[in-house]
């Protein structure tokens, strides 16, 4: 057996504030294999958050540990790269300053760097707005520009946190399915943290359900589509596909979203 990527053991959150105490996660166990890209659902305010600063050695655990390639969690590290809701490109710097810049925070070799976003923007059909200011480029090519920005530091792990909400519909079943192309075909390990069930079918090997705060593992799906054939099919397909309805009603059912 190979050795897992991430493993979370026995994790537990409590934030710790003048007004009192929330527990935000608790007992959480699961491993991630090399090159898997797994989906976190939950309610908001869960803990899928928590759970990637966590991962992100941003906070640090209050129970349990976290290990990455067998080694524990204790701080930030250059092999986990983040990508958030709002893409936060500079408005006054060009796409191709976006996408360099945590190369030049972190003092790297600058030739370099641009020699590498280059090659990711044209990679990621960017290529003709290297020199464009973000304003000048539509939602979705944005948060395109934004995973060359998270790829241009050459993370191995790839989180995502509701990367897609603030696109309109449309736009987010298309983006969506072009980054879900693009982390498979880099072999990037991955983890999309969302409250998207369609979304988190259509783009993972394997969703894991949280339960309402403190989040705690509830269930955990193989995503497989056979009747697509023996490769997995792009996100626009799997949508499409006959065992579609079946995993969306289970996983909504085990969500347990009713009105108080
Ligand atoms: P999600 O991303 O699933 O919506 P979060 O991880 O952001 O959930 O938050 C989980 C819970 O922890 C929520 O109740 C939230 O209010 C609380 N929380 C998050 N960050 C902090 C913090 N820095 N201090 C205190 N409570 C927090
Ligand atoms: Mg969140």
């Amino acid at each position: 057996m190979t050795r897992a990527k991430i493993e979370f053991r026995n994790v537990g959150l409590r934030y710790f504030s003048p007004s009192g105490e929330t527990e935000a996660l608790r007992d959480i166990s699961f491993s991630i294999a090399p090159g898997e890209f797994v989906a976190i659902v939950g309610q908001s305010g869960c803990g899928k958050s928590t759970l990637l600063s966590l991962l992100c050695g941003l906070i640090a655990p209050t129970s349990g540990e976290i290990l990455i390639d067998g080694v524990a969690v204790t701080g930030p590290s250059p092999a986990v790269g983040l990508m958030l809701q709002q893409d936060s490109l500079f408005e006054w710097r060009s796409i191709l300053d976006n996408v360099v810049l945590g190369a030049e925070i972190r003092g790297a070799d600058m030739a370099a760097a641009r020699n590498r976003a280059e090659a990711l923007l044209n990679r990621y059909g960017l290529g003709e707005f290297v020199r464009h200011m973000p304003d000048q480029l539509s939602g979705g090519m944005r948060q395109r520009a934004a995973l060359a920005r998270t790829m241009c530091l050459e993370p191995d792990i790839l989180l995502l946190d509701e990367p897609f909400s603030a696109l309109d519909f449309q736009t987010r079943l298309s983006i969506a399915d072009e980054i879900g192309e693009i982390i498979r075909r880099e072999g990037k390990t991955a983890i999309l943290v969302t409250h998207d069930i369609p979304e988190a079918i259509a783009m993972a090997d394997r969703v894991i359900v949280l339960s309402r705060r403190p989040g705690r593992v509830k269930s955990q799906h193989e995503i497989a589509f056979p009747s697509a054939g023996a490769d997995r099919p792009g996100t626009l397909v799997a949508r499409e596909s006959e065992e579609f309805p079946h995993l969306f009603k289970t996983i909504w059912e085990e969500l347990d979203v009713h009105v108080e």
